[in-house]
């Protein structure tokens, strides 16, 4: 068996028995759609019933205009009013329309539809599906508005009344109706193998076969089966992950320390020269390193601590260990952009401290010739401390003496990582690093593999950030208070959450960077530099840009959320983001983290325009506390059950469906049945356990693949 498979079923493994069938077989699934599937990494049969939907939209009785609140997504009927010419305005055409019901007035605005005009007539009557904004109030009158609705005919709507139609996540030329006809033909033609799970334990823990949550998930007939589809794919999910962890623990446990090391000077040295004294945490997660390396046992440790816990410095204080016993070591950060930084940070303290590390870059934007030399020196020895992404360093390289690996801020890179290794014949000590917040019972499952570190305090001298959650009205406050932040010096962040407009015609209300940076710019002084950076740029591009943020060069970074791990720029004060409620609490507050890494006083100002009740109480969550375990928790308590698909944690557990907070109780469940498999059958060897052993192995080649950001 190759060390890299613990299931290797000696074929590519599938989940249909005609899972390789080309979508483009499919009926009405041509060559245009094809193409447009491909770019979504779509070209199999299972590749698309694997395509999970990101959420549904649901078509309730409309509401009369009187009873809407802002912030809701509602359907209202409307007889038009007027309707207007088609504005252009840079390179939007903007159409805007008015209407009312026996209640109320609304006023319309389509943008990029121009072909409404033709469709839209005053005196006729239309449904129209959106989020409600309400301006004006008090003494003014209210203006109720929808922006980007949905359109529909009376009898169209009363059609699709009650039914649940699913939100894929898309790509240009795609739509989510393409998909889900797609999709409908796919299922018909679909021939399924057994279950994986027996059907006893399917009942006993209510849970829908694989076909049948499939099927409910792309077409539920109501929210219950959408749930309990979910939930069965969630469990799937937990399961194998957890499957490979359990194995990965046995492989991990039985390894002698193959890298003994010896304490020498040089850490002590290094932390006496530091100009702030270290944590009380910092100093235990070190400790613990040190009697690790210098152990009898090959060290897997993870430092799980909060952003800004200082994390990185225990990471250099390790690799300079090995550096002085004469080893390599390597630093794996899952940005580029991180990667870069990380290379800054310890090129500086090597000319302040004279320290023995002799770092090499390593990152997919360098030229070949540039990767080469770095591949030469990491074969002679001449450098010993390799920083870069993952792939590169895993895939390609050929080490001297490699006995370090750090992983930043990527825990399931970890488990692969010393898998790929060990296929190298390497053992290295491994040490992950996390700031993902996490209570430590689920720690425990989902580091199973790892010795836990926790750093529970931070830096003292911090000044609390300060918060606040505002809506639309508050733009020219915010906008004046960071103009007023950079004259004193500092920098500031704004997040948005997309990169371009109209990438998905749904969500066009969302603000995207690059129209935002331009914004940005004639609304600020002019002396101000505003530049923008998002994961679809090239990678040099990006540590162009990410490099002149922290030399000073920019003033304010319009950013999406690549800059949402271990960016470390500690004179930036403000971290501003648009769209708040479209983010998950742990991942706010890792963008928060982002400033407060200085002395300067830092804010945070979250915007929102939906003003209900519940995104307001959800975003009240991160003005009340500074603790990501905390956050985490109350995010989850006060998202209950209604919820189907969360919004996107950290990206450390970037499972597909499962959510750990949400899901917590399947994830235990996948625990238990976990080990009880694996105590009866370790190798998944008796015939009753083909069907998991071959999912175990599909589920592995897929997470031996590397996504960057
Ligand atoms: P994270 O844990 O989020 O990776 P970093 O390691 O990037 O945090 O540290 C954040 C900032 O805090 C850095 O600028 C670092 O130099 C600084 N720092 C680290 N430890 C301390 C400390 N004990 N006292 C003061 N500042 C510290
Ligand atoms: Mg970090």
């Amino acid at each position: 068996m190759s060390p890299l498979l613990f299931y290797d079923v000696g074929k590519e493994y599938v989940m249909l028995e005609n899972a390789n069938l080309p979508v483009t077989d499919l009926k009405g699934v041509g060559a245009k759609t094809g193409a447009s599937f491909q770019k979504l990494e779509i070209e199999t049969l299972q590749d698309l019933l694997w395509h999970f939907p990101r959420d549904y939209m649901r078509f309730e009785e409309p509401v009369k205009v009187a009873d809407t609140r802002a912030g809701e997504e509602c359907a209202v009927r409307i007889r038009l009013k007027t309707v207007s010419e088609v504005r252009y305005v840079r390179n939007l055409k903007i159409l805007t329309v008015t209407g009312e019901d026996d209640t109320g007035q609304m006023e319309l605005t389509f943008f990029n539809q121009a072909f409404l005009k033709k469709v839209l007539f005053a005196g006729k009557t239309y449904i129209f599906r959106g989020i409600i904004e309400i301006r004006g109030g008090g003494n003014a009158p209210q203006l109720r508005k929808m922006k980007a609705p949905r359109m529909f005919h009376e009898e169209d709507y009363r059609a699709l009344a009650g039914q649940l139609q699913s939100i894929y996540p898309l790509t240009k030329g795609l739509t989510s109706k393409q998909i889900s006809k797609a999709a409908a033909a796919g299922l018909k033609t679909a021939s399924w193998l057994p279950d994986c799970f027996s059907e006893r334990f399917l009942q006993e823990s209510h849970l829908p076969s694989q076909e049948a949550a499939i099927r409910g998930i792309h077409f539920p007939q109501d929210e219950e089966e959408a749930q309990r589809a979910r939930r069965r794919l969630a469990f799937e999910e937990f399961f194998f992950f957890l499957l490979l962890l359990r194995k990965n623990k046995e492989l991990t446990e039985s390894e002698a320390n193959a890298f003994p090391m010896i304490e020498t000077a040089d850490p002590g040295r290094f932390i006496e020269g530091l100009p702030f004294r270290l944590t009380a945490g910092q100093k235990k997660a070190w400790k613990q390193i040190l009697s690790d390396l210098t152990g009898d046992r090959c060290m897997n440790r993870l430092i799980q601590g909060d952003v800004g816990s200082g994390k990185t410095v225990v990471a250099l204080l390790a690799l300079l260990l090995a550096a002085a016993n004469g080893y390599q070591g390597a630093l794996m950060a899952p940005t580029e952009v991180l990667a870069a930084q990380h290379f800054q940070t310890v090129s500086e303290y090597i000319r302040s401290y004279g320290l023995c590390l002799r770092p090499v870059l390593l990152v997919g934007s360098m030229t070949a010739a540039e990767k080469r030399k770095a591949y030469e020196q990491i074969a002679e020895g001449s450098a010993n401390l390799v920083i870069g992404t993952h792939a590169l360093i895993q895939e390609k390289v050929q080490y001297h003496k490699l006995a370090l690996v750090v992983t930043d801020e990527q825990h399931r890179f970890g488990v692969r990582q010393r898998q790929a290794l060990a296929g190298k014949g390497l053992q290295p000590h491994i040490l992950v690093m996390s700031a993902t917040p996490i209570p430590r019972t689920l720690a425990i499952v989902l580091y199973g593999d790892l010795q836990i570190t926790a750093i529970h305090d931070r830096p003292a001298e911090r000044l609390p950030i300060k918060n606040c959650v505002v809506g639309d009205a508050y733009h020219p406050t915010a906008y004046k208070f960071i103009a007023d932040q950079v004259s004193q010096g500092r920098q500031a962040y704004v997040i948005c959450p997309q990169v371009s407009a109209n990438e998905e015609a749904e969500d066009s209300e969302l603000e995207n960077v690059e129209e935002y940076c331009e914004k940005l710019r004639s609304v600020l002084p002019p002396s101000i530099r505003t530049e923008y950076l998002h994961g679809r740029m090239r990678p040099a591009d990006k540590n162009r840009i990410m490099d002149a943020f922290s030399r000073r060069d920019i003033d304010v970074l319009v950013s999406t959320t690549v800059i949402e791990v271990g960016i470390n720029v500690p004179n930036a004060t403000v971290m501003m983001v648009e769209n708040a409620e479209r983010f998950g609490l742990a991942q706010l507050h890792q963008l928060r983290g982002r400033v407060g890494r200085g002395e300067h006083q830092s804010y945070c100002i979250f915007f929102t325009s939906k003003e209900d009740e519940k995104t307001r109480k959800r975003l009240e969550i991160l003005e009340k506390s500074n603790d990501g375990f905390e956050i985490a928790q109350e995010d989850l308590r006060l998202r209950g059950p209604g919820e189907l698909f969360g919004v996107r944690q950290s990206g450390e557990f970037a499972f597909r469906i499962a959510d750990i907070y949400a899901d917590a109780d399947l994830l235990t469940l996948a625990g238990e049945e976990a080990d009880r498999l694996l105590k009866d059958d370790p190798r998944l060897t008796k015939p009753e356990h083909q069907r998991l052993r071959e999912e175990a192995a599909q589920y592995q080649k897929n997470s031996i693949s590397f996504r960057s950001i």
